[in-house]
């Protein structure tokens, strides 16, 4: 039985100003311990597909499941991490990576003890009595991570959490997830934009495609996680084969709406 179960989902959004087909049948199986990633753009469902995994909506058709039991609300062992982190400005490094397991109801002392182990891991030791607004974006997101792991999840949902990085402290983070990814062994949703992340952390890629959201493909990865993977012809290759999908998917998609204009 996969972990992480999605079957045959649609997810409709009704607003006063009209409907919107944010989703339609996604059928995706995620095993225990798996790293996917999810590549599409902007507009595809890709957050719409993460809130409903971590159980903070409900599909409108379909089900989304855990190891068989309905994600009907946001489940204990699941920590979602978003692109503007959700930091609380006015409570410290350490209260902030404590923040999950106050909210979880685990005692002070307890919480900030985990919370020092967490912040350890991802290099952040020596700034516990400072402010977010004080840390720079990297170290903003290692602090979002750090929250995430003092949780002890079994599954780790992230929505573009490196987009606002510039390039070079991206690759660092991004060694950093696959080395907290490779070391805890937890399931891992990464959503992005970008090629290259999708191959350098996805053992699995969910490629996605705009009105309404759909998966257009979905390819191995087994190179994922290899010493110096960047740096392999592997993982140009793999770049270049997402590439040409995204492309054939994309003329395809533009035939079709010249189609329809003309008749
Ligand atoms: P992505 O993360 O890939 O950019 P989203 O899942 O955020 O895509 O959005 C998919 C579609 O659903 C978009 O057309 C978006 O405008 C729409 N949408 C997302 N959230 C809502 C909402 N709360 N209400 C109405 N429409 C929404
Ligand atoms: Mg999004």
């Amino acid at each position: 039985m996969p972990q992480l179960n999605f079957e045959n989902v649609s997810m409709t959004y009704r607003a006063a100003s009209g409907k919107t087909e944010a989703l339609d049948s996604l059928d995706l199986q995620v095993e225990a311990g798996q790293a996917i990633s999810i590549v599409g753009p902007s507009g595809c469902g890709k957050s719409t597909t993460l809130r409903l995994a971590a159980g903070l909506l409900q599909p409108t058709q379909g089900s989304v499941s855990y190891d068989g039991a309905p994600a009907e609300q946001p489940r204990q062992k699941t920590a979602l991490i978003l692109q503007d982190f959700g930091l609380l400005p006015w409570k410290t490094v350490l209260d902030n990576a404590a923040l999950g397991l106050q909210i979880r109801g685990v005692a002070r002392s307890e919480r900030r003890q985990t919370a020092r182990e967490a912040l350890k891991t991802v290099g952040l030791s020596d700034f516990q009595t400072h402010f977010p607004n004080q840390l720079s974006g990297g170290m903003k997101q290692r602090l979002a991570l750090a929250r995430a792991l003092a949780l002890d999840v079994d599954t780790l949902l992230m929505d573009e959490p490196l987009s606002a990085l510039d390039a070079m402290l991206r690759e660092q983070l991004q060694d950093t997830l696959l080395e907290q990814w490779q070391r805890n062994g937890y399931t891992q949703v990464l959503v992005t934009h970008s090629i290259e992340e999708a191959v350098y952390l996805g053992q699995r890629i969910v490629i996605m495609q705009s009105r309404p959201g759909r998966v257009t493909a979905v390819v191995d990865n087994p190179e994922m996680g290899t010493p110096h993977h960047r740096e392999q012809d592997a993982f140009f290759a793999r770049c270049k084969q997402l590439r040409a999908i995204i492309a054939q998917h994309a003329e395809a998609a533009q035939a079709a709406a010249t189609e329809e204009g003309g008749a």
